[in-house]
């Protein structure tokens, strides 16, 4: 997405959390605690991934994505479908993103990425754009 900044991966947290998992320190039951409304949100906006579950390995994993910031107000926490995203960001100036993966079937959830969108992300790229023009 184009006003998309401030990117936050959890790929390496996402590892050492399942590596403690595969060696029996973590239970699974601690990190398969999907709430219920975790997964209807993604039965609802999830978007559907390739990636296997890494715990049950029997079905992939779905990503919910949810809106935070001020600017929101009411709607702030909710979970908007990915489409929907783009537009936002055209009608707010920032507001930061959390990619949730949750398996509905054993209710593995990891926090993905967090990144921010919204129309802020513009006025930068044309800031960048008019610095770079002046070199
Ligand atoms: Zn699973």
């Amino acid at each position: 997405m184009r006003t998309q900044r401030q990117v936050v991966d959890y790929t390496l947290k996402r590892r050492a959390l399942l590596r403690e998992v595969f060696a029996g320190r973590v239970g699974a039951l601690e990190v398969c605690d999907a709430s219920p409304y975790l997964i209807r949100a993604s039965k609802f906006f999830g978007e559907a991934t390739e990636t296997q579950c890494p715990v049950c390995r029997r079905e992939p994993v779905w990503h919910v994505h949810y809106i935070y910031g001020d600017e929101l107000r009411a709607s702030a926490g909710q979970a908007r479908p990915r489409a929907e995203l783009a537009m936002l960001a055209m009608e707010y100036r920032a507001f930061d993103v959390y990619v949730v993966e949750v398996c509905r079937g054993c209710g593995w959830n990891h926090l993905v990425e967090k990144f921010t969108l919204g129309r802020d992300g513009l006025s930068h790229d044309d800031a960048n754009r008019r610095r770079r023009t002046a070199d």
